[in-house]
């Protein structure tokens, strides 16, 4: 990288992290008048200043390890270096990291988040991925965080992308940019529930395509909600890759069985 262009991330991340500290003093202020929402139970989170309610956290399910080197599921045994599913398919990502595996819990919250529009809960898990995987997140040092899309009738709908409120939390806290446009949601669906996972793979290929990034960005960091298959973060990656993007690593919420 040349020097000028050095200086100029550098002063990017520097700008980043002081409107992070602007935000979160405004935070703590609207946090006195509209106090935070728990976003397992929905209640107002008691003690005040925390994120989730202590009794709440329990109910959710931290990945642990051993977990897979290429999806970050939990394994069953430490003598295993790969799941099931990333033996049997190729991945072209390098890696995905997962805070939580995907529970009733986890699928309720999330649901909500969607669904009833709570997306004020991704302050709660934001926050987790940041202290779990801030120190990997920046021994990566992707040029972007790219969000993974949703279909623009779908955010038009629902208001927002949550994948890409999430990668904007994760911005704020680590002074790295969002790639917002990497990616394009060109189609709509089936539902993914109904397929069996080659079907689910042709269904979600099509469904991306390029948008623009800038010129030279070598590795990025893919985020989204939940991993299950692996197909939305397998198409995703091919398409960067196409444009030209050399590593592509993912960070999701929660990861599944199937
Ligand atoms: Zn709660
Ligand atoms: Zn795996």
């Amino acid at each position: 990288m040349e020097y000028d262009e050095k200086l100029q991330s550098e002063e990017k991340r520097k700008s980043i992290c002081i409107q992070n500290a602007v935000k979160q003093g405004r935070e703590m202020l609207l946090d006195l008048v509209f106090p935070r929402r728990c976003p397992v139970c929905g209640e107002i989170v008691i003690p005040k200043g925390e994120f989730i309610c202590p009794s709440c956290v329990k109910k959710l399910s931290p990945v642990h390890q051993p977990v897979c080197l290429k999806c970050g599921k939990e394994l069953e045994s430490d003598r295993m270096e790969f799941c099931y599913d990333c033996t049997r398919h190729h991945r072209s990502f390098e890696r995905n990291l997962a805070l939580l595996n995907y529970n009733d819990t986890a699928s309720r919250s999330m649901s909500a988040i969607k669904y009833k529009n709570k997306r004020e809960y991704l302050d709660f898990y934001s926050e987790a991925l940041w202290l779990r995987f801030g120190r990997q997140i920046h021994f990566w040092n992707p040029d972007f965080f790219v969000p993974v899309p949703i279909h623009p009738t779908r955010r038009k709908i629902r208001g927002f992308n949550q994948a890409e409120v999430l990668a904007e939390k994760l911005s704020e806290k680590s002074g790295i940019p969002v790639c917002g446009g990497a990616l394009k949601r060109i189609r709509k669906t089936a539902p993914q529930k109904t397929l069996d996972s080659s079907a689910r793979f042709h269904n979600l290929e099509q469904a991306f395509g390029p948008g623009s990034i800038p010129q030279g960005t070598k590795r990025v960091l893919l985020v989204d909600d939940i991993y299950t298959t692996g197909s939305t973060m397998e198409a995703c990656t091919r398409i960067l890759l196409k444009m030209g993007v050399e590593q592509v690593y993912g960070l999701t919420v929660c990861i599944g069985k199937n």
